[in-house]
């Protein structure tokens, strides 16, 4: 951090950090919105103008992720761990059965609420290898009976991503995208339902993104509570009842800036040089720096490492800390260091690091 950025190197696990042209734009915005002489937070989410921001970001993202027509695009709250109960409460039925693929401990979380509502099934699990790989194409065997699949797309926690998504052969797919939606281009066709909380890669937290087939939520159960419903949300564009205004309006920002940047092949391509920089030192470092995930499953989203020693890994941290940069400590349940370079990290800000890993490698190896 230097006076003339007054920036910090932003690593955060999320919330994350936001583009900083986005966050000017809002401040610009904030008290006087389109010449109103309010901000966007302080009118009706029934009025013309938050109708135009909304429909903006619904638009966005659909063209963004090029989204069929036959699936529909909702702004819920309640974060992705609401979504982790409601999928099941729609879409399970006592003594049905439904498919977990576990990779993490949102996966966890995900397969503990469908338990509540019917028989979910872990049908591959690398829990045995501390989550530190995604299982085999071929491991996945999937009973055609079932209700769905699950699949948590990034483990934040653990730094392991897929980078190809299994063949249900017909099975609706459900993916938890949280840490890495639109960070790359995805066929949404392939897949029944995506979720994800927008506090990673999307905007503040508050809002969650819901993509969801129309002939799979024809399939949903009916006797649940109407707000709990998603057919609910469908007839109202998801304005049931008063949704998160300000997030909305933030995700619609970051959605244009994402455009502005030349979309999502242009996002991924720098995601991927991001993560180069840092992995490229851990490879690098002679056992100095070891990652957690094996490579064929490494995040672009979440970098997991650990330093050679326990005692020089807490120097680390807190030298790290000391030059500015934030959010580098692991995740309780993993402990070690964790760099997440989500979309809005800029290339600079990865830079920086790879460079501070270098020089704290040359001075204590
Ligand atoms: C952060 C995260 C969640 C939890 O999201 P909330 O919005 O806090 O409920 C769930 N799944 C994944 C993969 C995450 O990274």
């Amino acid at each position: 951090m230097s006076h003339s950025n007054p920036r910090a190197f932003n690593f955060n696990a999320g919330p994350s950090a936001l583009p900083l042209d986005v966050l000017e734009k809002a401040q610009q915005e904030l008290v006087n919105f389109q010449g109103t002489g309010m901000s966007i937070m302080e009118m009706s989410h029934r009025g013309a103008i938050f109708e135009t921001v909304h429909n903006e970001a619904i638009s966005r993202l659909r063209k963004l992720y090029d989204i069929p027509e036959n699936f529909e695009v909702l702004f819920l709250q309640g974060g992705a761990s609401l979504q982790f109960t409601m999928i099941p409460m729609n879409f399970l039925q006592a003594g049905k059965k439904a498919s977990y693929i576990m990779t993490g401990v949102w996966s966890e979380k995900a397969y503990k609420e469908a338990t509540l509502f019917g028989e979910p099934v872990q049908i591959a699990s690398t829990k045995e290898d501390k989550y530190s790989h995604i299982p085999s194409l071929d491991e996945i065997e999937v009973d055609s009976d079932d209700a769905y699949v699950h699949i948590t797309s990034n483990n934040t926690i653990y730094g392991t991503q897929w980078s190809e998504f299994p063949d249900t052969k017909g099975v609706p797919l459900i993916a938890d995208m949280s840490s890495d939606i639109m960070s790359k281009p995805v066929d949404v066709s392939k897949f029944a339902m995506i979720y994800a909380g927008a506090q990673k890669n999307l905007g503040p937290s508050g809002v969650t993104v819901v993509i969801i087939r129309k002939d799979f939520l024809a399939k949903a159960n009916t006797e649940i509570p109407t707000i709990l419903k998603y057919s609910t949300h469908v007839e109202s564009n998801s304005l049931y009842n008063t949704p998160p205004t300000f997030g909305i309006y933030m995700l619609g920002e970051v959605l244009k800036w994402i455009e502005d940047k030349g979309g999502l092949t242009a996002i991924a391509k720098q995601n991927e040089e991001k993560a180069k920089l840092i992995y490229d030192v851990i490879d690098h470092s002679n056992g100095f720096y070891t990652g957690h995930a094996s490579k064929e499953s490494r995040s672009l989203m979440n970098i997991t490492f650990r330093v050679a020693d326990e005692a020089l890994e807490k120097q680390f941290l807190s030298e790290a800390k000391d030059a500015g940069f934030i959010g580098l400590n692991g995740h309780r349940s993993v402990g070690g260091c964790r760099a997440s370079t989500y979309n809005a990290v800029p290339l600079e800000t990865c830079k920086a690091l790879a460079d501070f890993m270098l020089a704290f490698q040359v001075k204590h190896q």
